[in-house]
């Protein structure tokens, strides 16, 4: 699955969104297959394309495309150095392909904050600087296990110390690789090293509920994130909490009397999935109406390998309505009827939102 990784320092309101998160409610028995670690949550991404989808085909069920979180606890200074839960913490953040960086933005006298004092920049600091010294860890291994490999000539291996001698300064400052401007051949290169401080990041702001404007700490996180051009998502993680709990009707209510459109963990949920590159598309039959999750830029047998690897292997062609034209017109009869059904060979690149049936071989 496609994961996002939640971090932070201690007592910036981790575990109150990572526990909102995985309260807004996936349904346990559409996952038989997957064993969960307690830390791991799996979470419906919000799409109202799906309610639309259902009403026109009117399926038994509705079955929503999933991202996963987790929870990633213990990072402290030194942790780069072991100290705290240090490698751990750092295996399992090696393990996600994302990272969602809690940066606590609100004040509370009752919850102690590990620095004394809330201040988002040296926070945003601390976390960065470990990332980016066990990275430096990663390249100076890497640099001495290439260096012997050099000297037989070997022009890959060359070529990669290469860019390594160069990044080894940067992260040595405590700077992020995603600052270094690494260009996308030279990113490929790196692929297989799995730095930290070139995953995808957003910073989650968590502010207090009267926190999003004129707040100077979510300023900082602001300009923070337009010096290494990364994402922040505003929340308040707290309210998120209340709202997880609260049954369908009560959630309703309660949002209008905030006047929010939408839970703040929505936007959330859908900065990862930017984050990651994917986009959804659909299936849509009797049985069921489904969303499901492929890059962007995928192609059909690619994106047909969401459902099983059968369909991928076996792919003949992929039956498609665009979801505008299966709205308006209807479902895919009244797409049939207006020529907006399509037959699609191994080289088309699946739409966001396309309505799929593929046709695959056994
Ligand atoms: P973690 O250590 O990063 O997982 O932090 P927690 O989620 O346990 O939160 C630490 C404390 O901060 C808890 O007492 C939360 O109730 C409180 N907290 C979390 N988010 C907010 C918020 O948005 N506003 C306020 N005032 N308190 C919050």
């Amino acid at each position: 699955g496609f994961n996002c990784g939640i971090v932070g320092l201690p007592n910036v309101g981790k575990s109150t969104l990572f526990n909102a998160l995985t309260k807004s409610g996936i349904d346990a028995e559409n996952f038989p297959f997957c064993t969960i670690e307690p830390n791991v949550g799996i979470v419906p991404m919000p799409d109202p394309r799906l309610d639309k989808l259902a009403a026109i085909v009117k399926p038994q069920k509705v079955i929503p495309t999933t991202m996963e979180f987790v929870d990633i606890a213990g990072l402290v200074a030194g942790a780069s150095k072991g100290e705290g839960l240090g490698n751990q913490f750092l295996a399992n953040i090696r393990e996600t392909q994302a990272i969602a960086h809690v940066v606590r933005c609100f004040d509370n006298d009752n919850v102690i904050h590990v620095a004394n004092e809330v201040d988002p920049r040296a926070d945003i600091e601390t976390i960065n600087l470990e990332l980016a010294l066990a990275d430096l860890d990663t390249v100076e291994r890497a640099i001495q296990r290439l260096a012997r490999v050099v000297k037989g000539g070997d022009k890959e291996a060359m070529a990669t110390k290469a860019i390594l001698d160069r990044i080894q300064p940067h992260l040595a400052e405590g700077q992020p690789l995603r600052s270094f401007g690494l260009d996308d051949d030279e990113q490929r290169q790196l692929k297989s090293f799995g730095f930290l401080t070139l995953k995808p990041t957003m910073y989650i702001a968590n502010v207090n509920e009267d926190g999003f404007e004129n707040n100077p700490y979510l300023d900082t996180v602001h300009a923070i994130a337009a010096e290494e051009g990364a994402v922040v998502v505003p929340v308040c993680n707290q309210i998120e909490a209340e709202i997880a709990e609260l049954d369908e009707e009560e959630r309703s209510a309660f949002l209008e009397e905030m006047g929010m459109e939408e839970p703040g963990l929505d936007r959330v949920i859908r900065a990862g999935y930017a984050l990651l590159g994917l986009q959804t598309y659909f299936t849509a039959g009797v049985k069921e109406v489904r969303a499901w999750t492929t890059p962007i830029g995928a192609t059909a047998p690619e994106a047909a390998g969401a459902i099983h690897t059968d369909f991928q292997k076996g792919f003949i062609r992929a039956e498609v309505v665009g979801y505008d034209d299966f709205v308006t017109l209807g479902g895919e009869q009244g797409a049939k009827d207006a020529g907006k059904w399509r037959l699609e060979g191994k080289d088309y690149i699946v739409v966001d939102g396309d309505v799929v049936h593929f046709r695959f071989n056994v």
